[in-house]
């Protein structure tokens, strides 16, 4: 038994099989053959390439309905490694000097030429490398009759080991095979963090090293919560997470018991707990969960998974569906937040070295009105099939939101134009989550009808820490004394203009932290939707004046450690 520890990105226990994902060592025995083996060897070689050629033509294929045709060219390097004359030939020679297995051979040459290529001082050469061992990999796993591996291929209630999974990957996940996820790298905050949330699948992230340790087939359980992962447990473990289960399903009744209420405290503060949504067909999940409304729609995810962009019909039945299911409760659609480390590949964004400070959400829309428009005009009809209400991203100063505004009234234009109907007054909210609108905010709340704190990035730029990478992680902290007035400003300078603010970043749904937030006056939370329980209940548990005190004696601690540690013991008083 091996006990490991990472970070806990989304909370759970799940206990399964391990599937190691695009993890493709192979062991490859050295066997010596006898010279009336060599014809069969030769044949299972020429089998095995022109298997590999097969795959990948149909993988070339189905990259090129989804993804485009651009995407699909990489396949035809991949083709003309197969075609390499001198490797096969230098294989087939040297099988029949040597006489050992061809998978053995294979591997050898193999080697050689990837020896080779790492040398040459060419780039584009170089980047063969990765070609040629991309197709050597194939080529030996059919050499030695092993399955291909994907995510669609994963059966049953699999625990997924994997150095990295994209967010566009874990959109993609099927829950019934998925029970939870570890990966070498990533962060708390990281959006396929938020993906496995709000799929509610137990993960743990950047655990350096984890493929490495942990083998296919290996019982592992994963505690999400704790950021723990425990690699064939003894019989005493095993038992003793299967009792925590239990406990946290009785819990969970307990929480779930109030779901339906208001969150209202003890002496009459009532807040609005609303769910952050990436599809649609969340929805029923965050209705079943008890929000009052979706504070976050992230409409990026729409796009993901597809080879064109949306056109303005499918947004439009999108934020339809989403209203007309929701009504009166408000949707929150936030307009297309793309960049950092979410990527479209129909956008084609140039390669940039610091994605989360580059052309992302609000800026890129504004460079491309064009896209930006269509999303526009679809809110904008939909508008009137519920309470729709839109939001900017990374709005950095009042000049972006008047901007984009400008290019808000001209969608309204066209449609008015062609005789369409929509809310002439929906509500314009801006993200507050750059540091610089964090402290105009006084500014912006005269043009904006509401804020919605956008902690995750707040967090990220405010202390300089890279929300998605492993090795800084320990310096993210959302209860950094630097976060907590950052987000009293903003609360106090919405107050002052009379609009509210809401909270749509994962802080929101730290129960020792949401306390704080109540006392310093936030109106709303957006949570992913099983947290919504939990939090309901925490508010009904205390009361505004307790919860402003807390607040108060908070922003006095000089470290996130202090304001954490104060925070829970806290939770532990308000909960007991
Ligand atoms: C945030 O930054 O807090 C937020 C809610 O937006 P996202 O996580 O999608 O960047
Ligand atoms: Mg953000």
């Amino acid at each position: 038994m091996i006990q490991l520890k990472g970070i806990a990105a989304a909370g759970g226990i799940s206990i399964g099989p391990a599937y190691l994902l695009g993890k493709e060592e192979f062991v490859v025995l050295r066997e010596t053959i006898s010279w009336a083996d060599i014809p069969a060897q030769i044949q299972l070689f020429e089998e095995a390439l022109i298997q590999t050629r097969r795959e990948i033509i149909e993988l070339q294929k189905r990259i090129s309905a989804d993804m485009g045709q651009q995407e699909a060219q990489i396949f035809d390097a991949h083709l003309l490694v197969l075609e390499d004359r001198m490797l096969i030939e230098e294989v087939i020679s040297r099988l029949k000097k040597e006489q050992l297995n061809v998978a053995y051979i294979f591997s050898e040459v193999l080697k050689k030429y990837i020896g080779v290529f790492l040398e040459i001082e060419d780039e584009y050469l170089k980047e063969r490398t990765a070609d040629i061992n991309d197709v050597g990999k194939r080529i030996l796993r059919n050499l030695l009759g092993k399955e291909k591996k994907g995510l669609e291929d994963v059966k049953g209630r699999a625990i997924i080991i994997a150095h990295d999974i994209s967010p566009s990957d874990t959109a993609a996940m099927h829950t019934k095979n998925v029970a939870a996820f570890v990966t070498d790298i990533g962060g708390k905050t990281s959006h396929t963090a938020i993906m496995a949330k709000s799929l509610e699948i137990p993960a743990v992230v950047g655990l350096e090293g984890v493929t490495s340790k942990i083998s296919p087939g290996d019982t592992v359980i994963v505690d999400g919560t704790l950021g723990v992962v425990i690699v064939n447990p003894d019989q005493e473990t095993l038992n003793s997470y299967q009792q925590k289960l239990e406990q946290l399903k009785g819990i969970a009744d307990k929480f779930l018991s109030v779901k339906d209420l208001a969150a209202v405290t003890a002496d009459g503060r009532t807040v609005l707990i609303n769910a952050n949504i990436e599809f649609p067909d969340e929805v029923p999940s965050a209705r079943l969960h008890g929000c009052q409304g979706i504070g976050l729609y992230r409409t990026e995810f729409f796009y993901m998974n597809r080879k064109d962009s949306p056109s303005e019909e499918e947004h439009y039945q999108a934020y339809k569906y989403v209203a007309e299911e929701m009504s009166p409760h408000p949707v929150v659609v936030r307009t297309l937040d793309i960049g950092g480390d979410k990527f479209l590949s129909q956008f084609k964004i140039p390669y940039e070295m610091q994605p989360f400070l580059g052309w992302r959400a609000i800026r890129f829309c504004l460079a491309r009105p064009d896209i930006f428009k269509l999303q526009l005009r679809a809110i904008l009809r939909a508008s009137v099939h519920g309470n729709l209400k839109l939001m900017y991203p990374m709005i950095s100063g009042v000049e972006e939101l008047r901007q984009a505004n400008q290019l808000l009234q001209e969608a309204k234009e066209e449609l008015r134009q062609n005789g369409m109907a929509f809310n002439d007054k929906i509500e314009v909210g801006v993200m507050v989550e750059v540091p610089s609108a964090a402290m105009t905010a006084d500014i912006l709340a005269r043009e904006a009808h509401f804020f919605s704190i956008g902690t995750n990035d707040l967090i990220q730029y405010s202390l300089a820490v890279d929300r998605s990478n492993e090795k800084v992680a320990y310096l993210y902290d959302p209860a950094h004394p630097a976060v907590l007035r950052l987000v009293k400003s903003i609360i106090d300078a919405a107050h002052q203009a009379k609009i509210k603010v809401a909270m749509c970043g994962e802080m929101a749904g730290e129960p020792s932290l949401a306390l704080i937030l109540l006392g310093l006056g936030l109106d709303e939370f957006s949570l992913p939707p099983q947290v919504i329980p939990e939090l309901k209940y925490l508010i009904r548990s205390v009361n505004m004046k307790q919860a402003q005190q807390f607040a108060v004696e908070a922003m006095q601690l000089a470290t996130g450690k202090e304001v954490e540690e104060y925070s829970q013991n806290r939770l532990a008083e308000v909960l007991k």
